[in-house]
């Protein structure tokens, strides 16, 4: 029942400040609007788990996470309560886990996961999601040679799906990448 101990206390943690729009969340949505970037907010974007990135690039299947130094156990920050000591660490122990699954089903569906800390540089976030952006557009471009001249552009981008989840998807990868 570990699983549902996290859970609970994660419930309690968002009762109390909110999971969404936190301060980093929202620097690094600033950040990218200024780039010109276009993106969705805390979406569900997978039928075999229910996590939501905080930002979504549908297109480009980009997910990004800006993951809280406490519930996701940054080394920098996390000072665990000393009472309790043990059940804390369990928790955040699961939350990380909880995260490397959701990332391996995610990953095994051709999305692309970029995760931060919320104590990372919004500005150094914002190049790696245009870093990873700018490989779809190279990957789109370099495309219509593939597929020959006589598709249209729509037709292109339809057969394009299946080819880049093959090129993306890194398999059975759990381990984070930051
Ligand atoms: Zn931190």
């Amino acid at each position: 029942m570990e699983q549902r101990e996290a859970e609970d206390a994660r419930r309690r943690h968002m009762a109390r400040f909110g999971r969404r729009d936190t301060a980093p969340e929202l620097a690094l949505r600033r950040e990218l609007h200024r780039r010109g970037r276009r993106f969705f907010v805390d979406r569900q974007v997978s039928r075999r788990c229910r996590v939501r990135p905080d930002l979504v690039f549908p297109r480009a299947r980009v997910a990004v996470f800006v993951d809280g130094c406490f519930w996701h156990h940054c080394e920098e920050h996390t000072h665990l309560p000393k009472a309790n000591a043990e059940l804390w660490r369990r928790k955040v122990l699961a939350n990380r886990q909880r995260d490397a699954r959701n990332q391996a089903i995610l990953t095994s569906e051709g999305w692309r996961v970029i995760r931060s800390w919320e104590h990372d540089d919004p500005a150094a976030v914002a190049d790696r999601v245009e870093d990873e952006l700018d490989r779809w557009t190279a990957i789109l471009r370099r495309r219509p040679e593939r597929v020959g001249r006589h598709r249209n552009r729509r037709g292109a981008r339809c057969q394009l799906a299946p080819r880049l989840q093959s090129v993306t998807s890194s398999g059975s990868e759990p381990a984070l990448t930051r």
